[in-house]
């Protein structure tokens, strides 16, 4: 078992005095490319990286439901038949969030017992690696075990969605559970966020020498909410003004008449989300056809759209993007929703030392607080622990 499940299975019975019946993990996910794209029913490509959250679970004989997490102190306990997004709040809305929606999405409620839960979890949380997917995707696998219900796994990453949208109120698109729930070993998620097919496309980081560094800035997504909000009204009024159904439907031809139709901040926020979808179709050919050597342009490209077009990127994510760029790393770009969160710079592996000492040491003579770095693999997807 490894150290999580071990805390999982202590930190369950500690809080609720009997064993967990089973343990089950989802993990976080990076999005190598395709940024505020997903809910332009275009195009993302993410992984799932090799941190986790781990769930224990046990059916309990009411229909009582308790969740715990070690990320609080407080046990949260709610009957089933409450279930409701307007009874949840908080941490456990994640949780318990993912049990409404499954009912949603057909599981009957009223014929299902109730369950303890204990929480765990290895993924940096607000870093824009996506904990709320993990937690989400690892109670999702783990209440469709426990309660029988079948489902497949993109349906259960449209429970995840749902529960983050409605339950906590994140209008959320579908990108981050899909990685969490689909990701496969050394492979990424390319997901057309319209149709909602998705296709696994090997990564062959190792076999190549690179590596994903993640330079977490720890800068919070205090304005993250407000400046999501616009970003999408200013895609679908840019969408409506140029007589699409959505941006997905904009291609980069057209982008020319567009100029002429739109103010020029909605054309930089339309041009942003074009030029992108084409990034992620280009990065999973080129991916195919020459390996991931060559994908690093495209990385600094979907950077420098994010921070002159998008403008969702903040002086710490543009350092760390030119930082690790002069110091060897084949591509990099700000990476999440902006405001904050997360850098990767795709690094040859015996430049990683470098690449982390050159960040480090831009970000102490721009007086900076020094950011959090570390490589990430890409990693299984939610499954059955123990
Ligand atoms: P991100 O997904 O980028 O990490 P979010 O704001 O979307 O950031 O989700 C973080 C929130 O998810 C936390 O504030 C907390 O409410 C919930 N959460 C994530 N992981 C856990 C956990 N292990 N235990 C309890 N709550 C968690
Ligand atoms: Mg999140």
């Amino acid at each position: 078992m490894t150290v999580l499940g071990r805390s999982v299975r202590a930190g369950f019975e500690s809080r609720f005095h009997r064993p967990a019946a089973g343990l089950w993990s989802a993990p976080g996910r990076v999005n190598l490319i395709g940024e505020h794209t997903d809910y332009n029913d275009g195009f993302v490509f993410p992984f799932a990286i090799d941190r986790r959250t781990v769930v224990g679970l046990r059916p309990r004989e009411d229909r009582s439901i308790r969740v715990a997490s070690s990320f609080a102190e407080e046990t949260v306990e709610l009957d089933l038949a409450e279930l409701s997004p307007q009874n949840l709040n908080g941490w456990s809305a994640y949780p318990m969030g993912v049990a409404w929606a499954l009912g949603e999405f057909g599981a009957d409620l009223t014929a299902v017992t109730g369950f303890d839960v204990y929480i765990d979890s290895d993924v940096p949380i607000g870093a824009g690696l996506s904990s709320s997917a993990a937690i989400e995707s690892a109670v999702a696998v783990a209440l469709n075990d426990t309660w029988d219900l079948g489902m497949d796994r993109r349906m259960l990453a449209r429970v995840g969605q749902l529960a983050e949208n409605r339950a906590v109120g994140a209008p959320t698109g579908i990108m981050d559970q899909s990685a969490s729930l689909l990701g496969r070993v050394d492979a990424a998620v390319f997901l057309d966020c319209r149709s909602l097919q998705s296709e696994v496309v090997p990564l062959g980081f190792q076999a190549s020498g690179l590596e994903l560094l993640i330079i977490d800035t720890k800068v919070s997504h205090s304005h993250a909410t407000g400046g999501y909000a616009a970003r999408r009204e200013s895609c679908e009024s840019g969408a409506s003004l140029l007589g699409a159904a959505s941006l997905r439907d904009v291609s980069v031809a057209d982008l020319t008449r567009a100029a002429e139709v739109l103010d020029d901040e909605t054309f930089r926020r339309v041009r942003h989300v074009v030029t992108e979808n084409q990034r992620v179709l280009d990065t999973v050919r080129t991916l195919r056809e020459q390996g991931p050597t060559a994908i690093g342009a495209f990385l600094d490209a979907s950077h420098a759209s994010m921070r002159d077009d998008f403008e969702i990127s903040v002086p710490e994510l543009d350092l760390a993007v030119e930082a690790s760029r002069d110091a060897g790393a084949i591509g990099s770009r700000m990476t999440g929703g902006g405001f904050g969160g997360a850098a990767i710079a795709l690094t040859p592996h015996r430049l990683v030392p470098a690449v982390q000492s050159a960040v480090a040491v831009a970000f102490t003579s721009a007086g900076y607080a020094a950011p959090d770095m570390f490589v990430v693999h890409a990693a299984e997807g939610a499954m059955r622990e123990d």
